[in-house]
């Protein structure tokens, strides 16, 4: 299998990624499979799998007071990678977050996918749990995704973390890590952020995928300021469709993007989200169709377990 960096190395024109979301827990793995099998015609160089860590609920007892559970919506990053992979024969990769790992419980998770032959791996930090004001590190883990980077690189050195080892195994992770075009929510500003994505490459980051962008100017831009910056490493872009209208309030609420009026305007004027969706995936194909003309290095779908629209979009493009 191969790294990100070599698809992108060894290809000619703009590739095609996926990233999507494991199934929520009782789900089977087969309605994946059934999902993901028509992108594959399309040939998708990796397909990222996000990681969900533990969100916290709280059940009424009989006694009227509340309990607090810990529970996962959405797990098995690692083994969904290790299928995917072997069942249709294309690389993945899985996100790895610093919120909820010890450094000890990352360096085993890496030592599960290095076992496994998954080589690639997206970097991350983490957001704050539901409940939480701002991102908790956990007691013996990382605070940023740099110090994430920092742990895989030394691994692929072949330093891990007990000084013990005798000769351990390199692992050869490739790394990469997220950028925010329109800065992350937590910056004070642009620059401020790019001065930490440096630090990201500086401790081993391959490249970078950005948030989702509704107007590519954006893009554009950040990609400027990266290489104004000294960056010089892929910026693979993120792209994702609009598929129904409460998208227009959650997709900014979450991810802290803004969206272009021509592209609200349409969606207003939808009557139902069958028409949302037609919009969406016009809008889609023509960022896409500049981003391939301006030869980004590949074009990277956050699918959130819609696949139909991503299908329509490929089957324009590639
Ligand atoms: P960092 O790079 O650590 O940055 C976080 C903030 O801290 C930024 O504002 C940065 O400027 C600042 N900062 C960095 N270093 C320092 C420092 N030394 N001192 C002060 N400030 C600093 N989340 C998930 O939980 N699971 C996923 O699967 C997932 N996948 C994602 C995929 C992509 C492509 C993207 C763009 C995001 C994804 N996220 C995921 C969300 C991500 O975890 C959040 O955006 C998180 O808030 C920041 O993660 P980061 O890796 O960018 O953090």
């Amino acid at each position: 299998m191969a790294k990100v960096t070599d698809h992108i190395k060894n290809s000619k024109g703009t590739l095609f990624s996926l990233e999507i979301l494991p199934p929520s827990t009782g789900e089977s793995i087969q309605k994946l499979f059934d999902n993901m099998a028509p992108l594959m015609e399309f040939k998708p160089k990796f397909i990222d799998v996000t990681y969900h860590r533990e969100e916290f609920v709280y059940k009424k007892m009989p006694n009227g007071l509340l309990e607090q559970r810990s529970i996962r919506k959405r797990p098995g990053t690692v083994s969904i990678c290790a299928a995917l992979m072997h069942k249709f024969n294309v690389d993945t990769v899985p996100h790895i977050i610093c919120g909820g790992f010890t450094k000890e419980e990352t360096e085993y998770a890496l030592i599960d996918l290095n076992f496994l032959g998954i080589d690639n791996v997206l970097a991350l930090r983490g957001d704050p749990i539901k409940g939480q004001k701002s991102f908790e590190a956990t007691p013996g883990g990382h605070r940023f995704a740099e110090d994430l980077v920092d742990q895989i690189h030394h691994m692929n050195k072949g330093v891990y973390l007990s000084d013990e080892l005798q000769n351990p195994t390199p692992t050869k992770f490739c790394i990469g890590v997220a950028g925010y075009p329109e800065k992350h929510f937590e910056s004070p500003n642009l620059k401020n952020d790019l001065k930490y994505l440096k630090q990201k490459i500086q401790n081993g980051a391959e490249y970078v995928v950005t948030q989702m962008f509704f107007d590519n100017k954006k893009y554009f831009e950040y990609v400027e300021k990266c290489r104004a910056e000294g960056i010089t490493i892929p910026i693979i872009p993120g792209l994702k469709p609009i598929t129904m209208k409460s998208q227009i309030t959650n997709l900014p609420r979450n991810f802290f993007i803004d969206m272009p009026d021509d592209l609200i305007d349409a969606i207003d004027k939808c009557r139902n989200d069958e028409e949302v969706k037609n919009v969406g995936v016009e809008w889609s194909i023509q960022q896409a169709k500049e981003l391939v003309a301006m030869k980004v290095p590949c074009l990277h779908f956050y699918s959130m377990g819609k696949s139909t629209a991503i299908q329509q979009i490929a089957s324009n493009l590639f």
